[in-house]
């Protein structure tokens, strides 16, 4: 099966006693059993059923079940939000102490969060290009995880996770990826070597920007020991499962970051979609930096156009699409709003992966609590605007732009 027919044949319900062919909202707190002796067997999971909403839902499960599939793991923990998602992957794993070596070009909640960490003992290194020479130099014997974005947002370089992954196996450590802006519809991260995937579904996997959400797939590629991850303590004997079946008996359960079954619906919905909604808004922002590249007076960065250093990693890793998200810097902040101010379809709101183009000027929001280092090295300048490009018909998204950039008296 090719992606799309995947996307709406690999797991319909079969169950169903009236043949829906989505599945059920089980919009519900709790599940009664039968009897006390059978929810004991539930709870202490020796016979399969759901007890309470945060420790499973049949719904939440459906869409567990289809990200894992579709981004080839052994399972997968839907979370209330991305920023849940990351959080609880790393405080699974680390211990005060530990460091995770990180690339600077992440998104700016991820940014923050580490800051957050922080006071739990753990530290992070950053470093501004992740590959092999520079991971391979920066593990010590604390390192416990390497952490990046596959494609930066909204940094938009792009890691070579087959490189990055070799550095990681060499020294045995796993390598957790945010495919967030990468989607399953250009790339499967575990196929090439990286351990544990994570996705924003907020974004492209919902794709109509109607419900916050996580995802936490693992592969079950690495070997959790328990002098290394001493947290992991018995977890250590289900082996692939360890560190699934430690989030999901522990902290994901522990936190309360359930994901609401409604909203795993909402994205049951939207996936069905998502390798439409890709090949059309990769095309357009293709297009659209293209378009914009001949203006003088602003700097494109897309990694899908040739003049990327990325462009060859594109082809060889993505399938040459670059993904949806374009930055542009205008040449100051005033003429980046001036610019933003002046569009006439793209809305100003802090979100990629939505249907409808959307801008936002990073500097003055997402980066906002970012010192100036950590701004540049997230490559987000006074001047630079984020276009995340949605699936509108690319002659007129070209045409808004066209007359937005003219506007700023630019045009050569
Ligand atoms: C949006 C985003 C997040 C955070 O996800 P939320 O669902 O907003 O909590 C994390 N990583 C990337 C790359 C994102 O774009």
């Amino acid at each position: 099966m090719g992606f799309n027919t995947t996307l709406l044949h690999s797991d319909r319900p079969s169950s169903d006693t009236f043949g829906a062919t989505l599945p059920p909202v089980y919009q519900v707190s709790a599940f009664a059993c039968d009897s006390a002796e059978q929810l004991e067997k539930v709870f202490n999971n020796r016979a399969a059923g759901f007890t309470y909403t945060r420790a499973g839902n049949p719904t939440v499960e459906a869409f567990e079940k289809r990200i894992a599939a579709l981004e080839g793991g052994i399972s997968a923990a839907a979370c209330s939000s991305g920023m849940a998602a990351i959080t609880v992957t790393l405080m699974t794993l680390l211990s005060a102490g530990d460091e995770v070596i990180v690339s600077s070009g992440l998104f700016g909640g991820t940014l923050d969060l580490f800051a957050d960490l922080k006071a739990f003992g753990t530290t992070a290194r950053f470093l501004d290009s992740v590959t092999y020479e520079t991971v391979s130099s920066a593990i010590t014997e604390r390192t416990k995880a390497v952490f990046t974005e596959l494609i930066g947002n909204p940094k938009l370089d792009v890691a070579d996770i087959a490189e990055v992954s070799r550095a990681c196996k060499e020294h045995g450590i796993p390598l957790i990826i945010d495919s967030t802006t990468a989607t399953p519809y250009l790339i499967n991260p575990l196929k090439h070597g990286a351990d544990i995937v994570i996705h924003s579904s907020s974004k492209y996997i919902n794709g109509g920007g109607n419900s916050i959400s996580g995802v936490i797939v693992d592969g079950g590629s690495f070997k959790w020991s328990r002098e290394k991850y001493p947290r992991f303590g018995d977890f250590v004997k289900f082996g692939p499962f360890a560190f699934t079946a430690r989030l999901r008996n522990r902290l994901w359960r522990n936190m309360g970051c359930c994901l609401s079954p409604f909203n795993a619906y909402m994205n049951l919905v939207g996936v069905e979609t998502l390798g439409l909604r890709m090949e059309r808004c990769c095309e357009n922002a293709r297009a659209l930096a293209e378009y914009l590249s001949g203006f003088e007076g602003l700097t494109v960065n897309y990694p899908g156009l040739p003049a990327s250093p990325y462009y060859g990693l594109v082809q060889k890793q993505l399938g040459g699409k670059g993904g949806a998200i374009v930055t542009v810097r205008a040449g100051s902040k005033e003429k980046a709003f001036r610019l933003i101010n002046s569009l006439k379809y793209a809305s100003v709101a802090t979100n990629i992966g939505d249907v409808r183009t959307l801008v936002i000027h990073p500097a003055s929001t997402i980066y906002t609590h970012s010192s100036e280092e950590q701004r540049v090295s997230a490559g987000v300048y006074d001047d630079t605007i984020r276009i995340s490009v949605g699936i509108e018909d690319k002659e007129d998204l070209i045409a808004d732009f066209g007359q937005a950039v003219r506007s700023l008296g630019e045009d050569r």
